[in-house]
């Protein structure tokens, strides 16, 4: 084991977040991202957040597509980021129907927790974002240091609907202000530590 503080990750959901939502999309040539997600993301990226994808893919265990399918939407999105320099370290997915025993299925924190122990991560830095109010319990059941809850999908109808129970979560237009407010948290948080060590 190595001493090293754990490195801080971002979980992403899919649908809704970095692709518009199509609502059981199961076909790469419908898969449309959202344009500021290459730039967001590899300034996260250079910033040293290690990123994940952490989706529900109900569509499978509703009979509606195939795994394989979803395999080849991810790919088309992976590939398409490639070239911006972007790589996800893990796509973990749940195709369980949603009446369906799950480990994984949103918002369980199980795939956080495996890759916190699979890539070595500091949860407590890291950081959840989606457009649903199960992505934001996900983060929290996981310990995240924040939930953000993008206003893209179905994120401003979350907002409304889960007024009152959104916590401490940040509520954002897009990804571009997301990483905007994590990468400043970041700056903020280094300016403390230097402020504690200049006055010891
Ligand atoms: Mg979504």
């Amino acid at each position: 084991m190595s001493d090293k503080p754990g490195n801080p990750a971002v979980f992403l959901d899919r649908d809704g977040t970095l692709n518009i939502e199509k609502k059981y999309l199961c076909d790469p040539d419908k898969l449309v991202l959202f344009p500021e997600i290459g730039p967001a993301l590899k300034r996260l990226s250079d910033a040293g957040y290690l990123l994940f994808i952490v989706t529900n893919q109900s569509g499978i265990g509703r009979g509606y597509y195939t795994e394989a399918d979803m395999h080849r939407v991810n790919e088309r999105l992976l590939t398409s980021l490639t070239p911006a320099g972007i790589t996800f370290r893990e796509v973990y997915f749940a195709p369980e129907h949603p009446d369906a025993e799950s480990r994984g299925r949103k918002p369980s924190p199980a795939f956080l927790m495996d890759a916190a122990r699979d890539h070595d991560l500091d949860l407590s830095r890291s950081y959840m974002i989606g457009d649903k109010f199960i992505d934001l319990a996900c983060g929290w059941n996981a310990g995240v240091r924040r939930s953000i809850l993008v206003r893209t999908g179905y994120g401003a109808e979350m907002e409304k609907r889960h007024a009152g129970e959104l916590k401490d979560a940040w509520v954002v237009d897009t990804l571009t202000e997301a990483a905007n407010q994590i990468l400043s948290a970041d700056h903020n948080h280094t300016d403390d530590i230097v402020g504690k060590s200049l006055n010891r």
